[in-house]
């Protein structure tokens, strides 16, 4: 920099400006030309002068020691510090305007000490069934909420949370070390920024409580194992006015002996007897929904598999459904009547097998000894 304009004359107050002023004149100024806020070059010296401006200023000592001797004075103390190198979060210089967040405003403040709750997770167990047709289901939940006492600013109920006389609120301290410019975290209030004098007595100053409380969860029709359903608000509880994170409920699927899923199409087994299977015959089969009735044709051979349209998994979200698959297994008869017996052998004889099955009853004869 050429020449250094005047302290007073950066920040547009007159010599007598008190502490007040030279703050509210301080934050005009940062505000307009904040880097986060205006991207023009020359905003970033503007903004780089009025800090050095103010924080010369706004120390008695220094300020003393400038009115006396001027620029001079200065650049043999320490100087520097908060904001010579970098800008620090915006919401940091501004953090006394955030104080709202305490009294309830519910406006998030991203800066230090402010930080969204945590997600949470569960795994909820439903039937194959529920699963295809969704279904409601009330949980209990173990999570953080505001503490409705002090209404989650953990100071007693009639005092508040007072901004932080070390850092001023910033939560963070920023010192010189040689040619670095280093931040710390403020061990006043442990980067808070907020200092609680008389903590709440239910919440111990936390602002949060631990509560156990039933949550009811809509399943959709269609979800599939692993399928997360979010709901939003329902994780642990923010700090200082932040949000509060969401919870995941994650299906699990029940396995059910009767089907085989295969996306959102139902795979079931179905045997029929083989004269079943022969004439052909209207088979009811089991689905999700109670007994489906299926016409197989004469002719039906072990292992044919029959599609039933829209009788499988409704799609989630969506529209339409996935199919029943249904393989039939032709079965042959473990114990038969002798008159069945009978009627077998004449049906054989029309295949011309006469020969083959005396040949097998010698073969029995010969095993068994009968
Ligand atoms: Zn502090
Ligand atoms: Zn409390």
């Amino acid at each position: 920099m050429a020449e250094k304009r005047d302290y007073y004359q950066v920040l547009g107050v007159n010599k007598n400006a008190s502490a007040d002023e030279l703050k509210a004149a301080y934050r005009q100024l940062a505000k307009k030309y904040h880097p986060d806020v205006n991207k023009d070059k020359s905003a970033e010296e503007r903004f780089k002068e009025a800090n050095e401006a103010y924080e010369s200023l706004s120390d008695p000592k220094k300020r003393e020691i400038y009115d006396q001797y001027g620029h001079a004075g200065l650049s043999q103390s320490a100087g520097g510090g908060q904001g010579s190198e970098g800008f620090g979060d915006i919401n940091d210089i501004f953090g006394d305007f955030f104080d709202n967040v305490f009294s309830g405003g519910g406006r998030q403040r991203s800066s230090k000490g402010s930080y969204r709750g945590e997600d949470l997770q569960v795994r909820l167990n439903v039937s194959l069934h529920d699963a295809a047709f969704g279904t409601q289901k009330t949980i209990k939940i173990s999570h953080t909420k505001p503490c409705a006492r002090c209404s989650g600013t953990g100071a007693k109920p009639g005092s508040s949370p007072k901004i932080c006389s070390q850092c001023r609120g910033a939560g963070t301290i920023n010192f010189r070390q040689g040619f670095f410019s280093l931040s710390q975290t403020c061990n006043k209030c442990h980067g808070q920024g907020r200092v609680i004098e008389s903590p709440c007595e239910t919440c111990h100053g936390h602002g949060k409580v631990k509560v156990s409380e039933p949550i009811t969860v809509k399943i959709p029709p269609g979800v599939q194992e692993g399928t997360a359903l979010r709901i939003t608000g329902s994780g642990e509880s923010g700090s200082h006015g932040a949000l509060p994170g969401d919870l995941y409920v994650v299906m699990h699927v029940e396995s059910d002996p009767r089907f085989e899923r295969k996306d959102d199409d139902i795979l079931v087994d179905h045997k029929v007897s083989i004269t079943q299977a022969s004439l052909g015959a209207e088979i009811n089969v089991t689905s999700l929904e109670g007994k489906v009735v299926l016409r197989i044709p004469p002719g039906t051979q072990t292992g044919t598999v029959f599609r039933a349209r829209e009788k499988g998994i409704p799609h989630l979200g969506g529209r339409g459904r996935g199919d029943l698959l249904v393989s039939v297994i032709v079965e042959v008869p473990a114990h038969i009547t002798d008159k069945q017996r009978q009627l077998l052998r004449e049906l054989s004889a029309t295949f011309g097998e006469s020969e083959s099955i005396k040949e097998d009853e010698s073969f029995i004869k010969k095993v068994f000894g009968k």
